[in-house]
């Protein structure tokens, strides 16, 4: 299945991110998947909570951001979202435009919560 080994290099990635921000855990971590990289979000999900059972993060939360196809026009420069696979530009009806995205797979961001420091001699004796 396609979405599982996506799945398990999400998974690498927070691991590998982890791993430079020592101290902290990971609650949710986002990714950007373009429209047309062929990818059904809710099978992505399935299969990332599949394998973060029974470890130490399965505690964390997935979140799918669905990025559209967008193109630029070549002529005047206007970015665009492309819809119903029309890749002319809407303000000037060129049919010179390139796509600039739509199918991306990253990660978007990583959201941690410190441990808390275990409250050592903190007190203050005033
Ligand atoms: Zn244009």
């Amino acid at each position: 299945m396609h979405e599982l080994g996506i799945a398990n290099s999400v998974l690498e990635a927070v691991k590998t991110e982890m791993g430079r921000h020592p101290g902290t855990y990971p609650c949710k971590v986002g990714v950007r998947i373009g429209e047309m990289a062929a990818i059904d979000p809710e099978s992505l999900r399935f299969c990332f909570e599949v394998i973060i059972q029974d470890t130490d993060l399965e505690s964390l939360e997935l979140g799918i951001e669905v990025c559209p196809r967008r193109h630029r026009c070549r002529v005047c420069g206007n970015d665009f979202i492309v819809r119903d696979y029309d890749s002319r530009c809407p303000q000037c009806a060129s049919l010179e435009t390139t796509c600039i995205s739509g199918d991306e797979l990253e990660l978007a961001y990583l959201e941690v919560e410190e441990y808390g420091p275990s409250t050592v001699g903190a007190k203050s004796s005033q």
